[in-house]
Order: C-alpha cells, then sequence, then structure tokens
C-alpha cells in the first residue's frame, strides 16, 4: 500500500512506514494514492465478522504484508462482538463498546498495537497520543506490557469523567500518563510540536496513536461493513449512517468503506457544540470557534485533524461535500436524545444520542438509519444516570479500576515542559 502526504505529495511511504511515523512532513497526514474496491459484495457481506474483515483489509495490506499475516493481526485485534440493535422503530445502533474498554476506540487501538508489534521489528517504539477521554483508555490497553514500546499519554486535566481517567491512568509499566491543565485541542497542538521538534523526532523516535494513524483507520473500516451485513439481513434498501464525530476519524473510516463499494446511502456528520464542521458545510466557511466542554467530552474537538482526509476522499471519488450532511446538536437536545431513546427502550448515552438525534432531524420518511454506539452507556454513568434519573450498574471493567490509584503527572500547557518530560520518562 503507498501513501502520500497531503501537505508534501511528493513524500510517499509504505504501510510500514506511515503506521511508524504516523505524520509525514510538516504534520501532513498520509493519504492512500489509490482507493482498492472490492467485488461480489453480496458473498463479502454474508461471511462473519472477522473472516470478512480479514478480505477487506487484505485489499489494502496483502500485497505488502502478505494474506496470511493479515489473517493472523485481524484474528488477534477483533475479538469481540459488534451487534446492530434496534433502537426505535426506524433506528439502529451499531454496539461498538464491547471490547475491552467499552469503546469503539478498541478496534483501532488493538489493531495498531498488532500492526506495531509486527512491523517494529527490533526498534524500540515510542509512542505519543492526545485523548479526549476514549482513546486513552484503548491505547493504554492495547499496548500495555509489550516489549519494546512505550506510551505517553496527554490528556485534559479534569475534562474527562473519572472513571475514563482511572481506565489509563493507573495501569503504570510501559503506560506513563500525563494530564495537562488545558483542553484537548491544546493537547493535540503539544502532541503536533513534538512531532515537530527535531531533538525529539531524532532523539526519541516518536510514533503516534491517534487516529491520525492509518492502521486505525483501515480496522474501523470493518465494522461499517459488519453493520450494512447486520442490515441487510432485514432489509432490501440501504441504511442512512450517522457518525458521532469529533476528530473525525471514524467518518473518514466509513467514506472509506463507501469508497471500497459499501452500499450506504448517506453519510451524516453529527458533533456537538464543537461544531466546526458542520458550520462549514454549511457555509463554507472553515472558522473554528473555542473548543467548549459538553457532556460528549469525547468529542470536544474544534479542529478535527481528520478533515483534510475526509476532502481528500470526497475529491478522489468525485463526490461532493455536500453528500454528507452536518448536524450541530445542543446540549438540551442530546439530553432528550438520550431521554426519547430510554422511552422507546433503548439505553444509549450522549454521544451516541447526538448521531440517532441527528438522523431523526434529517431522515426522510421511509430511510432507516444507523447510528454508531461509540461508548458503553456506563462509561458516561454521571450524565446518563442525571439525564435519566435512574441508577446504572458498572460493568466489571469499570468496577475493577474504581479502587486504583492515578499515577499521572501533571503539567502546564506548555511545550519546553512537555519535551523534558517526554526525555525523562522515555530515554533510557
Ligand atoms: C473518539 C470518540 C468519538 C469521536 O470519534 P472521532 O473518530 O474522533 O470522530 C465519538 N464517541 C466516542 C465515545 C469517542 O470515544
Amino acid at each position: 500500500m503507498e501513501l502520500y502526504n497531503l501537505k508534501h505529495p511528493s513524500q510517499v511511504v509504505s504501510f510500514t512506514e506511515a503506521v511508524k511515523l504516523g505524520l509525514g512532513k510538516d504534520r501532513g497526514l498520509f493519504f492512500p494514492k489509490s482507493i482498492p474496491t472490492l467485488d461480489n459484495l453480496e458473498s463479502l457481506l454474508a461471511l462473519p465478522f472477522v473472516e470478512r474483515s480479514q478480505k477487506v483489509i487484505g485489499a489494502w495490506l496483502a500485497p505488502e504484508l502478505g494474506q496470511e499475516t493479515v489473517d493472523r493481526l485481524v484474528e488477534k485485534a477483533f475479538n469481540f462482538e459488534l451487534p446492530l440493535v434496534q433502537a426505535t422503530q426506524n433506528l439502529y445502533s451499531l454496539e461498538l463498546f464491547h471490547g475491552p474498554t467499552l469503546a469503539f476506540k478498541d478496534f483501532g487501538a488493538r489493531f495498531m498495537a498488532q500492526c506495531l508489534n509486527e512491523l517494529a521489528n527490533e526498534d524500540k517504539i515510542n509512542i505519543l497520543t492526545a485523548t479526549s477521554g476514549d482513546t486513552g483508555a484503548a491505547v493504554a490497553d492495547a499496548f500495555y506490557g509489550l516489549d519494546n514500546i512505550n506510551v505517553v499519554v496527554l490528556y485534559p486535566k479534569g475534562k474527562i469523567s473519572i472513571l475514563q481517567e482511572k481506565m489509563f491512568t493507573t495501569l503504570g509499566d510501559n503506560i506513563h500518563t500525563v494530564a495537562v491543565n488545558a483542553d484537548f485541542d491544546a493537547c493535540q497542538t503539544l502532541v503536533k510540536q513534538s512531532f515537530e521538534d527535531s531533538d525529539i523526532r531524532d532523539g526519541l523516535h516518536l510514533n503516534s496513536a491517534n487516529s491520525i494513524n492509518i492502521s486505525r483507520l483501515l480496522a474501523q473500516i470493518c465494522y461499517y461493513f459488519e453493520a450494512v451485513a447486520q442490515y441487510k439481513q432485514q432489509h432490501n434498501d440501504d441504511p442512512v449512517i450517522a457518525v458521532p464525530s469529533g476528530n473525525f476519524g471514524n467518518l473518514t473510516a466509513g467514506l472509506f468503506a463507501k469508497a471500497m463499494g459499501l452500499p450506504v446511502k448517506r453519510f451524516v456528520a453529527a458533533t456537538n457544540s464543537n461544531d466546526t464542521v458542520p458550520r462549514y458545510l454549511d457555509n463554507g466557511q472553515w472558522s473554528p470557534h473555542l473548543t467548549v466542554a459538553t457532556m460528549s467530552n469525547a468529542m470536544d474537538v474544534a479542529e478535527p485533524s481528520n478533515w483534510p482526509r475526509v476532502e481528500a476522499i470526497v475529491k478522489a471519488m468525485n463526490w461532493s461535500l455536500t453528500d454528507i450532511m452536518g448536524v450541530g446538536v445542543s446540549e438540551a437536545d442530546t439530553a432528550d436524545s438520550v431521554k426519547s431513546l430510554h422511552q422507546q427502550g433503548y439505553l444509549s448515552e450522549p454521544h451516541a444520542a447526538i448521531a440517532a438525534f441527528a438522523l431523526t432531524q434529517t431522515m426522510q420518511t421511509g430511510e432507516k438509519g444507523i447510528f454508531l454506539g461509540t461508548a458503553h452507556p456506563a462509561k458516561f454513568n454521571e450524565v446518563v444516570e442525571s439525564v435519566l434519573d435512574l441508577h446504572l450498574p458498572l460493568p466489571q471493567a469499570l468496577e475493577n479500576v474504581v479502587p486504583k490509584r492515578i499515577l499521572s503527572a501533571e503539567l502546564a500547557a506548555d511545550f519546553n515542559t512537555l519535551k523534558a518530560h517526554l526525555f525523562s520518562v522515555l530515554d533510557d
């Protein structure tokens, strides 16, 4: 698989290089030179999830890694269920939260860990990533205890729930966590600055595990195929799919799936009040506001780093940006959506509820929609309990972390402070 840098098209790398580098020159995102298509879709959709995913990812990676390697990596990464559950009369939820850290980020993080473990050889790898909550847990869980790989996770102090925080800051060993006194966008900026710094680049060989890493996006393509496969067992038409979006990695993967031939009627990009993209789709002006804190905090991103990839896919496929619908959802509407779904018998959480709301706002008569259930409701139990006025029992994975101690360092949002910290924990 060949990829080029969207900022410097003359920089062309293999998948192996792209996974190890994360970002290209001048923070440019890597983008595939061509998008493979899959034929015989009907028989592909009839396959079980793991087997089909081996073919979907194989279409990208088999020429470089060999199909047998792809098969092994996929099988190790994807070892949990993803049911499509009917939520209301015309809405379905693709529940992506049955993995070890109860959020969809397990798919991408686990596949990326398998790839790096396979491709790193004897090189020592240092991963630096920023999280608005769920990435940290998924990456920490996926990489915890792997030889030759160290992980540093930055997160906005006080802006994620205590449970979320405990899921990745209590592990220790090769997982180093840093609470930054700032918001998520500032954490993301610190990560980007670190990648640009030549001392860090040469001295620490940093890699990123954010959704800017192409391996994560390839993994995420697979569950869109599963959503449509399950949907088609009951329906003949094509579904509308709504994606609760923050950094827009998830939507990017969905568009790749469609570009590969997956029948999706259209995509709806649903955000919370951090609605840079819906406003942009509406008026053509890219004008991020300051990040605001919402109850769907994993989507509190004002400057989504994957957006250039969305535009690149649309261009490569000769689609129009107007094919993507953008909906920004207020806090009041988010809470109403959690309530309305619950009244109809489906327990959700703010992120999924935003996507469900965006569907009800935009679907036409006769259409059916799938929204992505990106996190387990118990992961956002404080919000869900207060909106619905009920008590949610904690699943075992969360119960286990409650008594553990947070091991994070606490830093100001200052690049030089972070740089010194990185050299102290990663250099040996
Ligand atoms: C990360 C996350 C999102 C946003 O996904 P992006 O790929 O960043 O757009 C949505 N919901 C939850 C629960 C998340 O953790």
